[in-house]
């Protein structure tokens, strides 16, 4: 018997959460938060049928998705309080902001493009996730004026971390971002700082998108 598209979104989302927690994830919350999160929501149209294969997937502007194991296990890194204020740069989908959302107070996100940040917003806006505010910017220099943040997470690599985005990170504030350069091994890397200075650990490999400079010209 042939299942409806339904049961097949149902199979597919239950196999998302097996995978995670065979590739790791322990985390409660973030896996509580990876169930509740509709990534179909975020894909482009005509890829609902796979948003919960663990693969990134291709989205407007020329950028990715990532994929469902990087998001949850750099949000894990992160160790989300519930008062906690969260900056994210390189919005994309808006998925990984929406998954810092159920697991924060407050989350700013900032995009260098205009319709990728409306799309988010409009996506926020149909979930009822009103805790996200989407800036169009440069995250190079994040959002002063909403600084300083608990919590920080870099989604496009760079090579250096961005000192604007270390001078916004509270004392005791954990940043998750991949470093390193554009078409080189990149790795995620965790920075936390303390009054004693800054402790920095190389973490998995990855493959991520350029951080690229200024607000981007095109749509
Ligand atoms: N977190 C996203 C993944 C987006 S891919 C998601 O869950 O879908 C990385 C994003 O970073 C792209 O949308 C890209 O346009 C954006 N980006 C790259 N450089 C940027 C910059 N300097 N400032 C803001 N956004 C940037």
């Amino acid at each position: 018997m042939s299942r409806t598209v339904r049961e097949r979104e149902d199979v597919g989302r239950m196999e998302f959460l097996l995978t995670l927690r065979r590739r790791g994830i322990s985390d409660a919350g973030v896996l509580r938060a990876m169930d509740e999160v509709p990534r179909e929501r975020f894909v482009e149209e005509g890829q609902a049928d796979i948003a919960y294969a663990d693969q990134a997937l291709p989205i407007a502007c020329g950028q990715t998705i990532s994929q469902p194991y990087v998001v949850a296990y750099m949000t894990e890194l992160l160790a989300l309080r519930p008062h906690h204020r969260v900056l994210e740069v390189g919005t994309g989908s808006g998925y990984q902001a929406a998954v810092l959302s159920r697991l924060a107070r407050k989350v700013v996100t900032i995009e260098r493009y205009r319709t990728l940040a409306e799309q988010a917003r409009a996506r926020f806006r149909a979930l009822g996730y009103d805790n996200i505010d989407v800036v169009v910017g440069d995250g190079f220099a994040g959002v002063a004026e909403q600084a300083p943040y608990d919590r920080i997470m870099v989604t496009a690599a760079a090579e250096s971390v961005p000192q604007a985005l270390l001078d916004q990170l509270a004392e005791d504030g954990i940043m998750v971002l991949p470093l390193g350069p554009h078409d080189g091994p990149q790795r995620i890397v965790r920075l936390t700082k303390s009054q004693t200075g800054l402790a920095r650990e190389e973490l998995i490999a990855v493959r991520f998108v350029p951080l690229l400079p200024g607000v981007a010209r095109e749509l």
